[in-house]
């Protein structure tokens, strides 16, 4: 997600540069959403705010990056869809874990680290937990 609309994921990024994640939660039809929508995707309700997430999650979906595209990147790394434990889903990075012991369902969890501008960003590591 780019800090471009700043008035809709503003809150977002305060959560992220206090190392805390966070989520748009719907309060009309009680569900999580993701990216930050005007309105909940779901019930089309204006009436949803950022509620704290556990951090807590597992890979939906991943894939492995060998030929990234800016030098920045070290390659392989891997690209996740992170299903998060309140049901709500972001694309991230899997870190501190060797792309090919990446695997789906695998429980991770959050931690924040430098992008390529120094700001922080929520990336995922491999995790024990009951799910
Ligand atoms: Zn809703």
């Amino acid at each position: 997600m780019l800090r471009i609309d700043r008035a809709l994921t503003g809150p977002y990024w305060v959560a992220i540069d206090r190392r805390e994640l966070t989520r748009p939660f719907c309060r009309s039809c009680r569900r999580s959403h993701f990216s930050p929508q005007v309105v909940c995707p779901w019930c089309q309700s204006a009436d949803w705010s950022y509620e704290p997430s556990s951090g807590r999650g597992s890979v939906y979906s991943y894939t492995t990056i060998h030929r990234p595209p800016h030098p920045g990147f070290i390659a392989p790394y891997v690209v996740a869809d992170i299903e998060m434990e309140e049901g709500w889903r972001l694309f991230s990075w899997i870190t501190n874990c060797e792309p090919v012991n990446v695997s789906i369902g695998m429980n991770v969890k959050v931690l924040f680290a430098p992008g390529a501008e120094g700001e922080l960003l929520p990336v995922f590591e491999p995790a024990e937990f009951a799910s």
